[in-house]
């Protein structure tokens, strides 16, 4: 390459490089609150003090907090007349408030950079719970090739990615896909939830999974359709036991305790 070209690729690189940070600022202000208190990574000290974290007692399938008079029972209504084939679920936080504006966030304002910051609040609450600890490696709710194509990167993947230098586990992104484009589960009952999503996994890579014991992370859980159907597929190919951690649970039963 002759000296002039080079310069050319430096110059034309900068200019990249100027226009990326022009059209995507490095935020300096929380994007909730906007205040500039920022905390690390871009979440505001205000707006974290303000997220609802999950306490016992809660449902030991689905991590719901139960309220006190339904505490005794262990399981929650939801959970003891469902099928699901996760052996349990835990979230970090109430789905609400500050959490939920972050998350909305990360999924549709190109935020990306605000995952590290998230995914360390998993690794926050796994540091405290043992039973999240033993596990062969960690799987990232795939989304959709056509949807990555649109967001530009799978989030529950980059919320993953601190918890697997924590844990020393891999995440592994070869073993199943998303194959159908679901609707969005906002919109729909819980029955039409269950059916939106069945089929929609496919593994494609069995070999791993004999025996093993997975780790699921997803950014959010609903009413659980969507991790369940990613379980039901993953077992049937051999593994042994699928755990879930959400960094934001739904709460939307009475039963469930509500912050
Ligand atoms: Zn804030
Ligand atoms: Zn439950």
């Amino acid at each position: 390459m002759r000296i002039g070209n080079l310069e050319n690729s430096i110059w034309f690189r900068e200019i990249g490089r100027g226009l990326v940070e022009l059209l995507f600022p490095p935020s300096e202000r929380c994007p909730v609150c906007f205040q500039e208190n920022r905390f690390h990574n871009g979440l505001g000290k205000n707006c974290l003090a303000k997220i609802s974290w999950i306490m016992p007692p809660v449902c030991v399938k689905c991590g719901r907090p139960l309220r006190l008079e339904a505490a005794e029972k262990e399981i929650c209504g939801q959970c003891s007349e469902t099928r699901y084939y996760f052996s349990k679920v835990r979230s970090v936080a109430v789905y609400e408030g500050a959490l939920r504006e972050y998350l909305t966030e990360l999924k549709y304002r190109y935020r990306p950079d605000l995952a590290s910051a998230l995914g360390i609040l998993l690794v926050e609450w796994v540091k405290d719970h043992h039973e999240f600890q033993k596990l062969d490696f960690i799987i990232p709710i795939p989304i959709h090739r056509q949807k990555l194509m649109v967001r530009g990167y799978n989030q529950a993947e980059l919320l993953a990615n601190p918890l697997q230098n924590y844990l020393g586990i891999p995440i592994k992104n070869d073993i199943i896909m998303r194959d159908r484009i679901t609707l969005s589960q906002n919109a729909l009952h819980k029955e039409e939830r269950f059916s939106n999503v069945s089929q929609a996994f496919r593994v494609v890579n069995a070999k791993p999974l004999a025996g093993a014991k997975v780790l699921l992370v997803d950014d959010i859980f609903t009413t659980g359709a969507t991790v369940s159907e990613a379980a039901r597929v993953l077992i049937r190919a051999g593994a042994f036991e699928v755990k879930v951690l959400t960094l934001a649970g739904g709460i939307f039963d009475p039963e469930w305790f509500i912050f």
